[in-house]
This record gives structure tokens, sequence and C-alpha cells, in this order.
């Protein structure tokens, strides 16, 4: 399946896409991922992104564009894709519609995960990662085992200043692709509050449904 998920920063993207790989077999293609593992390998193109996470901004549309297609060609998405923070703006989807096109592939889905801005701030705030593993916890929500407390580390993004600036982001720039996706007959609407085992459940409900 070729699929899309879409919300804003902290809806649970991430937590979710692991269960979904699992269960589908395709692979996860997160542009954030990409572009912070630019910027701990420091590249060239690594340092002109930090320069935009830092401050939550978009990175430019036509260097997100190449990533992505450079991406999607490799032999691995070939039976499918969930793209996890891509598209974020409507110039993206158009090209990743141009990319899906050459390629003769249509989407199955665009799961929009919908959460208030007002529990986004305590999700973000509280999110730690494994540099080891890469799983995400969160200090309340979902605590991590004491033995590896000690090594999480907080995404430098992830504080309430530079969130306020991503869900702006989000609303001016990425919010247009729900009236984009729903008008293509795309759209999915899941409620992303609850457990993230009952939001794992109403994913499956739509994609085996
Ligand atoms: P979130 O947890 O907010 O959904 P991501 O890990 O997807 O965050 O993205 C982190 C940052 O990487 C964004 O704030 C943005 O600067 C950059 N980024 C990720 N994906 C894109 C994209 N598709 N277009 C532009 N910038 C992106
Ligand atoms: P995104 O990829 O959309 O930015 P994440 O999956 O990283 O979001 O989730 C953001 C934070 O919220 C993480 O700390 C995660 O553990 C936590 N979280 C995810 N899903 C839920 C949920 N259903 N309820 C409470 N907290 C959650």
């Amino acid at each position: 399946m070729d699929l899309i998920f879409l919300g804003p920063p902290g809806a649970g993207k991430g937590t979710q896409a692991r269960w979904i790989i699992e269960e589908f077999k395709t692979p996860q293609i997160s542009t954030g991922d990409i572009i912070r593992a630019a910027i701990r390998d420091n590249t060239p193109l690594g340092a002109e992104f930090k320069s935009y996470t830092d401050a939550g901004k978009l990175v430019p549309d036509d260097l997100v564009n190449r990533m992505v297609d450079d991406r999607l060609k490799r032999d691995d998405c070939q039976g499918g894709f969930l793209l996890d923070g891509f598209p974020r703006t409507v110039a993206q989807a158009e090209a990743l519609d141009g990319m899906l096109a050459k390629a003769g592939r249509k989407l199955n889905h665009v799961l929009l995960l919908e959460v208030d801005d007002a529990v986004l701030v305590e999700r973000i705030t509280g999110r730690r990662s494994d540099p080891d593993t890469g799983n995400v916890y969160h200090i309340k929500f979902n605590p991590p085992p004491a033995d590896i407390a000690d090594r999480l580390v907080q995404r430098s993004d992830d504080t309430e200043d530079v969130l306020r600036q991503r869900l702006d982001e989000y609303h001016s720039k990425t919010a247009p692709l729900i009236p984009f996706y729903e008008g293509k007959g795309y759209l999915r609407r899941i409620e992303g509050v609850g457990t993230p085992e009952d939001i794992r459940d109403r994913l499956f409900g739509v994609l085996k449904g």
C-alpha cells in the first residue's frame, strides 16, 4: 500500500508508524529522520537543514522533494511505503503526484491523525528518544524502562517555543493538504487522542476495511 501519514507535530505519527510497518511490511520514510541524520553526520546539506529545524521552519521544498524522489526509487519501496512527515506543503504534494504518476503508482490512503494543539504541547515537551534503538518514549505517557532512562535524548526542536513555530507552519502550510487530499478522495480522518493501542486499532480498521 502507498500511504501518507499527515498530522501536526506530536500527533503520534512515529509511534503508530512502527505498528503499521510491522503489519504491512512497508518501509517508513520519515523526512524528519532523514534530515536529522544529515545534521548528525555534518553533511554540507545538514548545516543548511539545521538552520530551519532549529527555528521550527520547514526546509525548502526542492531539497525535500529531491530527497524523497531518490528514496522512493529504491527497491524496498516498490511494494509500498508509508510517508511520515511528507508532503508538508501543497507544492510537495504536487511533486509527489508527479513522482507517483511517473512510476505508474497511485496513493491508497492519506491518514490524518487529528489532535488539538493543547494536547500537542505536553506530548512534544515530554518526548524522549533512545539513540541506540530509535524507540520513542514519553516521560509521562510512555515512560522508558529505568535501565535506559539515562541514555535518552530530547530533540533540540522539542521545546515549547520552537513547537509554537512548528504549529504555525503546520496550520499555514501543511493544513491546506487536508482539503487537497479530501478533494481527491484519499483522506481518512482518525481521532488521535486515546491510548496508542486504541489509535492503532482505529488505523487498522481503516487500512483493513
Ligand atoms: P514532527 O515531529 O514535528 O512531525 P519531523 O521529525 O517530521 O517533526 O520534522 C522535524 C523538522 O524537519 C521540521 O520541523 C522541518 O524543519 C523538517 N522537515 C521534516 N519533514 C519536512 C518536509 N516534508 N518539508 C519541509 N521540512 C521538513
Ligand atoms: P509525531 O511523530 O507525530 O511527531 P510521536 O509518535 O513522536 O509523534 O509522539 C509524540 C510524543 O507523544 C511521544 O513522546 C510519544 O511517546 C507520545 N505519544 C504518542 N502517542 C500517544 C498517545 N496516544 N497518547 C499519549 N502520548 C502519546
